[in-house]
């Protein structure tokens, strides 16, 4: 069913609870994490990475999950992950997004306002001002689509760098209006070089600033001990992607000799993807709702 994300991740956190994001670059994935999130009877969100939105076939896939959304038993929102080009947030929200990560969060400070304001004003001129906007600050290290070369060590200057500023947290907040706001206190996209080093005094000096949900990229690779934690310090929305494509990868790497050999039965190999891809969803939803 419709849900804006907002709510969605308000409600959870009243039961000191996280909703799970996933990044779909097909379908098959999308149906594995909705089969999941009904199956477990709890809310769950869709990612569109801005790569797959910014071509006519992938604003057919935002307009199939929003569909596949809308008819499950289950709250599903859609969103727009991390994009910073105003028209592929426009094209992205008239296909069928409901909410958007706009990152400006590799720009100065001010530019990087001033682009969730632009975002905000693209779309209530488009006659979506319901749209629920995400913003980012600080910036996260590796890259959201290729699981290696990601620097986690934390301890490097640029690892530190990019740490959220608490100190800014209240007025970008204020003046940008976002509804959520993704942190980097650690995280990294793609894969960890060693143990993640998660900043939980850095995310509480962020939580004390803020009332909106908090967002945690990059979770792929943080233990479930650590992820349980994260509600507590008012994080409502825990993004997943690297593990779930390294599994349906070593899936699809084991099974497709056998599914070859077996009349080229590509329909029983989707199957494994599907259930490799809900595997990894059903354990998100459980790790977050511990
Ligand atoms: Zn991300």
């Amino acid at each position: 069913m419709r849900a804006r994300l907002d709510h969605l991740v308000v409600s959870a956190l009243q039961q000191g609870a996280a909703v799970p994001a996933f990044t779909c670059y097909d379908f098959t994935t999308a149906l594995a994490v909705v089969e999941a999130a009904e199956e477990a009877g709890r809310g769950a969100i869709l990612l569109v990475a801005p790569k797959t939105a910014a071509t006519p076939n992938g604003l057919r896939l935002i307009t199939a999950l929003r569909g596949l959304a809308d008819a499950a038993s289950v709250p599903v929102a859609v969103q727009l992950d991390h994009a910073s080009d105003l028209r592929v947030i426009a094209d992205a929200v008239a296909a069928g997004a409901d909410s958007v990560l706009a990152d400006g969060s590799s720009l100065p400070y001010e530019e990087n306002i001033a682009l969730v304001r632009e975002a905000r004003a693209v779309l209530a001129a488009q006659g979506h001002a319901d749209v629920v906007i995400e913003a980012e600050l600080g910036g996260l290290a590796g890259d959201e689509d290729r699981a290696f070369g990601a620097d986690a060590t934390g301890s490097s200057a640029q690892g530190t760098a990019g740490l959220t500023d608490s100190a800014q947290v209240e007025y970008f907040i204020a003046r940008t209006g976002a509804q959520l706001l993704a942190v980097a206190v650690g995280n990294v996209h793609g894969k960890y070089k060693g143990e993640p080093q998660l900043r939980w005094d850095v995310l509480q000096d962020i939580a004390v600033r803020t009332h909106i949900p908090l967002v945690l990229h990059g979770a792929s690779g943080i233990p479930a001990e650590e992820l349980v934690k994260a509600a507590a310090m008012n994080v409502g929305k825990v993004n997943f992607n690297t593990e779930l494509r390294t599994g349906v990868l070593a899936t699809l790497e084991a099974q497709t000799g056998s599914y070859r050999a077996d009349g080229e039965n590509l329909q029983g190999l989707l199957g494994t993807w599907n259930a490799s891809a809900k595997g990894f969803a059903a354990g998100a939803l459980s790790t977050l709702t511990r």
